[in-house]
């Protein structure tokens, strides 16, 4: 039915399902590293505790009539939430646009709100929690029978995602006798490889690693981090994730015609 509506009225619809989303999406990453449940009490100021009416909670559009204050206790709200919720605005425009409706941009917009919640998450907390990882590699697994991706294909992203940070992690392990590498980034990687099947999890891996090792020597150069700082991985992964999802077979068959 809605792919009868005029193409304007269409992205716009998704726009707004998706700052909808969004507002959820801000739950899961304020309340997950805290252990607190995503379904219940409803959102209340995080300072004085007070129960939030629906006019506070409409996304974006609140943060910018409350001037990113509480209306009770006036402490700061985070620039995160409205970010989040236009990112997830945007997200489910572009994803409606560029897939078309389908089991593809399902599993896409899934994927890609799983990766938005581990990269807040793992940027502040430097944490990936399992309810995210685990669940998703069920779900990826799961939309692989509908996604052309085929679930072989996703069974072996699966073991290989996981496998390759699995023996990266235990070989550091060994050698510095510290942990380098979570199994929160094996568990993610193993999700990736459910969502996309094992070349463009692959992809990912070089992707995150590559940016990491770029950023990460920006820091040592510019002096404003050693060695020891430790840059979340997940971050990278999931910009990674995304990148390979969306422009990774494109890459993939440019870098084939080359071999
Ligand atoms: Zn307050």
């Amino acid at each position: 039915m809605i792919d009868a509506l005029p193409p304007v009225v269409a992205l716009a619809a998704a726009a707004a399902f998706g700052a909808l989303v969004g507002s959820f999406l801000n739950v899961c990453i304020y309340r997950l590293p805290l252990g607190k449940s995503i379904v219940w009490p409803s959102s209340a100021c995080p300072h004085c505790d007070r129960e939030l009416s629906w006019y506070e909670n409409i996304p974006v559009a609140s943060f910018l009539a409350l001037r990113a204050r509480c209306r009770t206790c006036a402490a700061p709200i985070s620039v995160r939430y409205p970010l989040i919720e236009a990112l997830t605005a945007a997200m489910f425009a572009l994803a409606w646009w560029y897939y078309g409706p389908g089991p593809l941009l399902a599993s896409r917009l899934v994927f890609g709100c799983a990766l938005l919640v581990l990269f807040a998450i793992d940027l502040e907390h430097h944490l990936l929690p399992d309810a995210i990882t685990l669940p998703g590699i069920l779900v990826g697994f799961a939309f692989s029978f509908f996604t052309g991706l085929g679930w072989k294909d996703s069974l072996i992203g699966i073991v290989l995602g996981g496998g390759v940070l699995y023996l990266v992690a235990r070989g550091y392990y060994l050698v510095r006798r510290e942990e380098g590498l979570g199994m929160g980034d094996v568990k993610m990687l193993a999700m990736v490889g459910a969502f996309v099947g094992w070349e463009l999890t692959l992809l990912t891996l070089m992707l995150a690693s590559f940016s990491g090792t770029l950023i990460g020597v920006g820091l040592i150069v510019s002096k404003r981090g050693g060695m020891k700082s430790a840059l979340p991985f997940g971050t990278f992964l999931a910009l990674g994730a995304a990148a390979a999802a969306t422009v990774g077979p494109a890459v993939l068959s440019w870098y084939l015609r080359l071999l």
